[in-house]
């Protein structure tokens, strides 16, 4: 048995925003599932179920629960943190540190009278969500493995099985960190630190630190527009100055294409409804800039003119970003300036149509594309416009810029009820099929389609 050490780097650097904690001890701590590739890739595939409960402290590790600020839903809460959440520490491999941290390990002094716990229904998801997006190809928070901990949490409808997820991260630095260090303490020693693990060649240029966050935040959301992701809760502190995915509580892929979808219970104004997710980062963007506004200028209308010039160019980034990935997806040869117009006239044209499908079948299945379409009458005239666009290596790059399979939420529920009734089947043949979601892969192709039509609308709760 290998020796895990953890190292404790943010604690040591930044102990005003963290809290020396432990997990709460639980009755039995049992490895459900683990993501083998990325703890071989860790050096933690022999940690113990107990550690990974937080129960036993791995040598030389220092846990903390850590806090932060954050505009939830448009309000701000001057303290959030860690409630259920606990950082073991880092693995620092090659000079690059990757936190390992658990989520449902218990009570924290963040926890503002809630339990610290969490269901295995939701943690499940979020391991099932984080495989996914990875075998996409997009920037997300690693989930290293679940551990179910024999004891029951209680929710609305009763007593639920209790879980914890062991998360990897670049880091857990959020918009909503840089909020509460504005507020409370040392904004510089965090952007210093930030910029070190992040953005080294930044050292002392907040603005440049700040574009350089603002540019892969924009490259993440495009990722995240182009598979159909609905986040569901772009608050500030769900979102990292790493530019990775994190929290997957109410998130889910969109079927049918719908600007205004919207899937989280308690997102009644459609805040967060995927065709807002773009202007929701700069929204949040507009919050970090606040936060360092003195560090990237004295003078704070100078700071005010060079953060608005930098925030004026996300919008482009993003379109720029946005383009270029719906350039691959319609399979375009180079860049004309009338690709925007093709792709929004082709976006229009599939409005209620299963997003991910139609990419994928378009020219490939035309028989399948049109039979998808509310409406084609538009596709005369588009289609002579799109096949003008095409060369040799059209269809390759539209297969691999398009994946057949998406956790679709009817197969994603399907999982997680077998499971919860002891069938861990269902939820790792989908798992095992996402790891690979842009290849045919016959015998699953049922997990390619779109739910039947008596699933109804989706709603998701969030993951507490
Ligand atoms: P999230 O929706 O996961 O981003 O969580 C928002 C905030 O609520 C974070 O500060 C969490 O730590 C806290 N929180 C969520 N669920 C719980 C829970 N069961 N116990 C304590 N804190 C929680
Ligand atoms: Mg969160």
């Amino acid at each position: 048995m290998t020796q895990i050490r953890l190292t404790h780097h943010y604690a040591d650097a930044l102990p005003d925003l963290v809290t020396p904690w432990q997990g709460a001890n639980v009755p039995g701590p049992k490895i459900l599932r683990m993501n083998r590739a990325l703890a071989d890739r860790l050096g933690l595939a022999d940690a113990s179920p107990q550690m990974l409960a937080g129960m036993e402290v791995p040598e030389g590790a220092h846990p903390v629960a850590q806090v932060y600020a954050g505009h939830q839903f448009g309000g701000y809460s001057p303290r959030l943190g860690d409630g259920r959440a606990l950082l073991l520490g880092e693995v620092a491999r090659d000079g690059v540190l990757t936190d390992v941290a658990l989520k449902g390990s218990g009570r924290t002094p963040y926890s503002r009278g809630a339990d610290g716990k969490a269901a295995l229904g939701p943690v499940l998801r979020e391991y099932l969500m984080a495989q996914a997006m990875t075998g996409l190809g997009i920037p997300t928070t690693g989930a290293l493995a679940v551990v179910t901990t024999g004891e029951s949490v209680w929710r609305e409808d009763g007593p639920l099985p209790g879980a914890i997820l062991v998360r990897t991260a670049a880091s857990h630095l959020r918009v909503g960190t840089f909020q509460y260090a504005a507020a409370n303490g040392d904004v510089q020693a965090l952007a210093d630190y930030a910029i070190a693990r992040h953005y080294p060649h930044r050292a002392g240029d907040y603005a440049g630190f700040f574009a350089d966050v603002a540019a892969r935040q924009a490259e993440l959301i495009a990722k995240w527009m182009l598979v159909g992701f609905v986040h569901g809760v772009m608050n500030t502190d769900n979102m990292t100055i790493s530019g990775e995915t994190i929290d997957y509580g109410p998130c889910a892929f969109m079927e049918a294409y719908a600007p205004g979808v919207v899937f989280s219970s308690i997102d009644r104004q459609g805040r967060y409804a995927y065709g807002h997710q773009p202007m929701i980062l700069g929204w949040n963007l507009a919050r970090l800039a606040e936060a360092i506004l003195p560090l990237i200028d004295t003078d704070e209308s100078q700071a005010i003119a060079r953060a608005t010039g930098i925030l004026e160019g996300v919008a482009a980034q993003y379109q720029a970003a946005w383009l270029s990935g719906m350039r691959a997806k319609l399979g375009l040869a180079g860049e004309e300036t009338g690709d925007l117009a093709l792709a929004e006239d082709f976006l229009r044209g599939i409005e209620g149509a299963d997003w991910t499908l139609s990419f994928r079948d378009l020219g490939r299945d035309m028989d399948g594309f049109r039979s998808r379409l509310m409406a084609d009458g538009w596709l005369e005239g588009w289609l002579p416009r799109w096949q003008a666009r095409q060369d040799d290596g059209s269809a390759n790059r539209m297969r691999a810029a398009n994946p057949l399979f998406i956790p679709r939420n009817h197969r994603v529920e399907e999982a997680l009820a077998a499971a919860h009734a002891g069938d861990m089947g269902p939820f790792d043949r989908l798992t095992q099929v996402l790891q690979r979601p842009f290849d045919d892969q016959p015998e699953h192709e049922a997990l390619a389609q779109p739910a039947p039509a008596d699933f109804g609308p989706y709603r998701t709760f969030c993951g507490t």
